[in-house]
């Protein structure tokens, strides 16, 4: 029932403000729901919506029309060619999404296998997190399927890869992963934040879910942080029950910064590869370099596989845009090589607009010794380069000038 408006006091009516117009007309933007909660008509269509028996908006951690609408966006992406398209859930960054899946799926005595070569934050969560509550994990050179297959036991619950690594830049075999875990009965989770749809769906390899650091290409221009993880509507709404109660829910303006990095994602991951190919192909050649790693280089242990699972277009195959450049030398060259390069930023992130290197040894693995190190098949000397989209010329003559005077 209306109030009339006359009767209320300034305070009442400075609050209490006509809504906002509901518009007949779509807004070509995402609409930015920047409100923590949603008011009901009634106290019972309230009880209906919060008790999931009629569909609705409560509360921006349960749920929120701008962080869904980048969701969607995402699963529509990843499953481009499934008969299908896949949900998603989004959350506030890339390991609030990884540790989501893991708390949806992994149990006390329960058994994970995860690639030695792993994304830091994701080794910890598993080594110091997970293991105390109870599960128990085992690293392998995800490369070797049969080493694989032979760590995995029947409490083994989730196989774990990342689509290219960082910085060795292995390439998963995620077709040979999802079998085995198929074989065994566990799921196949794939963290794809170095290969974003557009250069990789893995999914349409098998995948069960598929996870994003989307702070790095999807946003793509390092301004905002957010992960998300894609699959079948069943394995979502298991994560998105845990994503609730732990609440590391996705903000609605970052969500809008997201969706709106989507639309040129293809434009700009198209241009880093294309850059990064010309790139490595480059530097390789150069005297001062021992070798250089990127799936895009025939000498590359995991190009065929690349070649198969990667996707193309006019310009060539997409191996993505990040390459590890080892000088000779070891640590000191490598550090020197890093320091001294003047486009490509000391930085740490990747998939930005801006080049962005990391010294490895010192900086993202700096808690590995050299023979921890050499066990994950680093150099002390290698620099990771996260290509963005300057043009490739101006980043070669940065490395060539920075590369001066190192080597033998
Ligand atoms: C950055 C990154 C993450 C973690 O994402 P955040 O958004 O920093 O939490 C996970 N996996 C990979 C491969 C990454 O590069």
């Amino acid at each position: 029932m209306e109030i009339a408006r006359r009767q209320l006091g300034e305070n009442t009516r400075a609050v209490h403000l006509p809504p906002p117009p509901e518009t007949a007309q779509r807004p070509v933007a995402t609409p930015i729901y920047r409100t923590a909660t949603f008011e009901f008509s009634s106290a019972q269509e309230y009880a209906a919506v919060i008790g999931e028996q009629m569909p609705g908006y409560v509360y921006s951690r349960i749920d929120n029309p701008t962080v869904d609408a980048f969701a969607r966006a995402v699963a529509a992406l990843e499953g481009a060619n499934l008969p299908r398209w896949p949900a998603a859930q989004a959350f506030a960054s890339g390991m609030a999404a990884i540790s989501g899946v893991f708390l949806a799926f992994a149990r006390a005595g329960g058994h994970v296998v995860a690639s030695t070569a792993l994304y830091g934050g994701t080794y910890s969560l598993l080594r110091n997190v997970m293991a105390r509550f109870g599960v128990e994990t085992d690293f392998v050179d995800i490369s070797d399927l049969g080493a694989v297959r032979a760590v995995t036991r029947p409490a083994t619950r989730i196989i774990y890869a990342e689509t290219i690594a960082n910085p060795t830049t292995a390439v998963a075999d995620i077709k040979g992963l999802a079998e085995i875990a198929r074989e065994r009965g566990a799921l196949l989770v794939i963290d794809s934040t170095l290969a974003p749809p557009v250069v990789c769906r893995p999914l349409e390899h098998g995948a069960d879910l598929v996870i994003h650091s989307a702070t790095k290409y999807i946003g793509g221009h390092s301004d905002v942080t957010g992960g998300v993880v894609t699959g079948s509507l069943e394995l979502i709404g298991q994560i998105r029950a845990t994503r609730i109660d732990t609440g590391g829910s996705l903000s609605p303006d970052d969500a809008f910064q997201l969706r709106r990095g989507l639309e040129t994602l293809p434009v700009r991951v198209r241009r880093q590869c294309a850059t990064a190919s010309v790139f490595a192909a480059t530097v390789a050649k150069h005297p001062a370099v021992a070798y250089v790693d990127y799936p895009g280089l025939p000498t590359h242990t995991g190009h065929e596989l690349a070649r198969r699972m990667f996707d193309a277009g006019p310009e060539g195959v997409r191996f993505g845009a990040i390459v590890t450049v080892t000088p000779y030398g070891g640590r000191e060259a490598g550090l020197a090589f890093a320091s001294k390069l003047r486009l490509a930023k000391a930085a740490a992130s990747l998939g930005g607009t801006h080049t962005l290197v990391s010294h490895v040894a010192s900086t993202t693995h700096r808690q590995l010794d050299d023979r921890a190190l050499a066990a994950a098949g680093i150099d002390p000397g290698a620099v990771r380069f996260s290509i963005g989209l300057e043009d490739s010329e101006d980043l070669i003559s940065d490395a060539f000038v920075a590369l001066e005077g190192l080597g033998r």
